[in-house]
């Protein structure tokens, strides 16, 4: 019995590798077939997941298309813009190019850039100022008013010929038409329309000043205006000649030079055109400025320059 039970006890010790044997078979056989089955399911859910980027990807790519044309269509806005605006070589070209492109990216600290601007013009003393400015070989900005007459034609005239921007101040710089967007549109657009008629030219700089400033406008009509395919800009130095008419040829200058001194890129708004004194602080500020090395540019319409509103 015990041998007997022994003997069985020993067959079973037998059976029992034999058991493994064919379990690990078949374990290894449904391992194989569930591994096989599971890579193809990843293959497909691959495929799936290569199909779902290439359609992301697809609708990225497209959808990157509406803008590449937009960007292309403002291309040629400002191209077609930047022929209102003024004429330079090819030297002067290139700087304002380059501080553009630093005053789009915001990286100006190198920098030390004046963009002059006569306000209120033109006038009889036009061309005492595009004198002194030729003497220099500075190129300014002229933010002008609705003035009539030969000698006001001429000036204008002189203006664009000379290199500098022409640039849009209304027609009747009257404050109260900010209550009327209508009427201040229509005034902006008959100072547009005259330029083009007394200069020839086929499009204006379309760079534009408030009279006061923005911060003397409203926001209506600072939306409308860029709306209507204008830059405006305001300032960030003043000789003070806006608000004192007692100050002297020195104060005047001192106020332009410790402006400038005070940005990398200064615009500097004055009234020369009607201060007589500010005429005079003209020489003395332009001689020291470029000597201490700043660049003077005209503006143009794709310029990021300051605004207050
Ligand atoms: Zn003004």
């Amino acid at each position: 019995m015990r041998k007997g039970r022994y003997y069985r006890s020993k067959r079973k010790i037998h059976l029992k590798p034999r058991f493994f044997i064919v379990l690990a078979a078949v374990l290894l056989v449904c391992l194989v077939v569930s591994s096989m089955v599971i890579g193809r399911h990843n293959i497909e859910k691959g495929a799936a997941a290569q199909e779902q980027i290439a359609g992301k990807m697809a609708e990225v790519s497209s959808s990157f298309q509406v803008p590449a044309a937009a960007g292309v269509l403002q291309m040629a806005v400002n191209e077609q813009k930047k022929a209102g605006g003024p004429r330079v070589d090819a030297e002067l070209r290139a700087k304002m190019d380059e501080v553009k492109a630093k005053l789009a990216a915001g990286d100006t600290a190198d920098l030390k850039v004046v963009f002059f601007s006569f306000d209120d013009g033109p006038s009889e003393h036009t061309g005492e100022i595009l004198d002194m400015l030729k003497k220099y070989n500075i190129k300014a900005t002229f933010f002008t008013n609705g003035r009539e007459g030969p000698a006001m034609e001429e000036a204008y005239r002189r203006i664009v010929k000379e290199g500098h921007t022409l640039a849009n101040h209304t027609w009747s710089h009257q404050y109260s038409l900010y209550n009327n967007p209508d009427a201040f549109y229509a005034d902006v657009e008959k100072l547009d329309a005259y330029q083009k008629q007394v200069t020839g030219l086929k499009q204006t700089s379309h760079l534009f000043r408030f009279p006061g400033g923005s911060a003397n406008a409203n926001a209506t009509c600072t939306r409308g205006i860029v709306n209507r395919g204008y830059n405006y800009v305001d300032w960030n130095v003043v000789c003070g000649d806006g608000t004192s008419n007692s100050l002297s040829v020195d104060q005047l200058t001192k106020n332009f030079i410790d402006g400038v001194h005070g940005h990398n890129v200064s615009t500097v708004l004055c009234h020369a055109e009607q201060k007589e004194n500010t005429r005079k602080a003209l020489d003395k500020t332009f001689k020291t400025l470029l000597k201490e090395g700043y660049t003077f540019l005209p503006m143009e319409y794709d310029m990021e320059l300051p605004r207050q509103l």
